[in-house]
């Protein structure tokens, strides 16, 4: 048995340190708030497979949703669903990309559908707006983000072998070691870093390393007395997500100045209340603005009200989220300091989709030695 010591409590950093108990291993886990405070707690809770680039990506998405499946047979409170998602377009130019992606080989392993307007309105009755067709991907689930760290951390709780150190910030990460603010080192065989947008501390220099931190806005309504049978994404988001770069993408309408400006598309998740999630926007340029910009959600309110055809509902809350993105090609950053320690961030707005697939990757690059 080796003792490994997990920094960081948001989805990253607990699944390492079930992967460790898993494995057999002791496991602490520091966490600087009392609570995961992070992206994990601040996201959609969508896996999202559909969007992703061809090839490896697309693999490890589906891999990281077969092991959420997984996990959710175990621990039932992360509120895991397969309920797949739908792409909707209202624009010809906009269908001719979706035509595209299901015309690629790889369709049937994401598991897509194009619908057309009445096949979107059987599939989810609460979309009653304008649409032109829909891109129903079966492989596409969600969780409930802000129940997530919690929920496995139930679980974790349960083994003697684990020990949550929360209200301790690390300071300084060597071979082998962490710091924390109160002067206390902790050791380890194995030494895993999950500080999520936190970067850099002494002993690693994180201006070295393709990173970059993305802050995005999002809201929340309150429960709608409908439930939508899947996620939904707009045509806006046919820009973000790989998966789309397809010679039709160039024939699209030009974006709304306020799109092409704060980076938006529409993503939209019911939560297990009934209540609606709904973003985002992408702010690339540090330092991030401290207010919540108003003129993104106005423009979000109107394209859900456009899709589901019926008034947003009174929004309950609003935040902004900060994640860490890997600016090379690579689906997360895995950095390794010395022989025993290792920092793990970098998914960007992937985090959630790959964790369980990350915390399997690391600890086979761990074994491999
Ligand atoms: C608004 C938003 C929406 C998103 N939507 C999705 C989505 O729907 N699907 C998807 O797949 N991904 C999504 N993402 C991305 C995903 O949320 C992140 O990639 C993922 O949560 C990162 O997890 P993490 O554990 O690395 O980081 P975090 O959740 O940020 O956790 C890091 C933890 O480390 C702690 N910490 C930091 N520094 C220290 C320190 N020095 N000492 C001790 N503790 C420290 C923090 O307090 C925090 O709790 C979204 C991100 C955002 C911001």
């Amino acid at each position: 048995m080796s003792r490994v010591v997990v920094v960081g409590g948001g989805v990253i950093g607990s699944l390492h340190a079930l992967a460790a108990l898993e494995r057999g291993h002791e496991v602490i886990q520091l966490e600087r708030e009392l609570e995961a405070r992070g992206a994990s707690v601040r996201n959609f809770g969508l896996i999202w497979v559909s969007g992703r680039r061809s090839g490896a990506e697309l693999a490890f998405a589906l891999r990281s949703r077969e092991l959420w499946a997984r996990l959710a047979d175990d621990i039932p409170g992360l509120g895991f669903r397969a309920n797949g998602s739908l792409t909707v377009v209202q624009q010809e130019a906009e269908l001719a990309v979706l035509e595209q992606v299901m015309a690629r080989a790889d369709a049937s392993e994401r598991q897509l559908a194009l619908l057309d307007a009445g096949e979107v309105a059987r599939l989810n009755p609460a979309v009653r707006g304008e649409v032109l067709a829909g891109l129903h991907c079966r492989a596409d689930g969600a969780v409930e983000p802000r129940r997530v760290p919690r929920a496995i951390r139930a679980v974790l709780e349960r083994d003697p072998r684990y020990h949550w150190l929360p209200g301790r910030h690390v300071v300084e990460v060597g071979d082998g070691f962490v710091r924390d603010h109160a002067g206390s080192r902790h050791e380890g065989e194995i030494v895993i870093v999950c500080t999520g947008a936190s970067h850099g501390f002494q002993g690693w220099q994180f201006e070295h390393a393709p990173l970059r931190r993305v802050r995005l806005q999002m809201l929340e309504t309150e429960p709608i007395p409908a439930r939508l049978t899947t996620s939904i994404a707009d045509a806006d988001s046919l820009r973000y997500y790989p998966a789309f770069d397809l010679p039709a993408l160039a024939a699209l309408a030009e974006p709304a100045p306020i799109v092409a400006e704060k980076r938006i598309q529409l993503l939209l998740q019911q939560r297990l209340d009934g209540s609606l999630t709904i973003g985002d926007t992408h702010e690339l340029e540090e330092p991030f603005d401290v207010a919540l910009a108003e003129a993104p959600y106005l423009h979000l309110q109107e394209r859900v009200e456009s899709i589901l055809g019926r008034p947003m509902p009174a929004v309950a809350r609003r935040w902004a989220g900060v994640y860490s993105q890997s600016r090379d090609e690579r689906l997360y950053h895995r950095e390794r300091i010395g022989q025993s320690t290792w920092i793990v961030t970098g998914a960007g707005g992937r985090g959630m989709t790959f964790a369980p697939a990350i915390a399997e990757d690391v600890f086979a690059a761990i074994e491999a030695g």
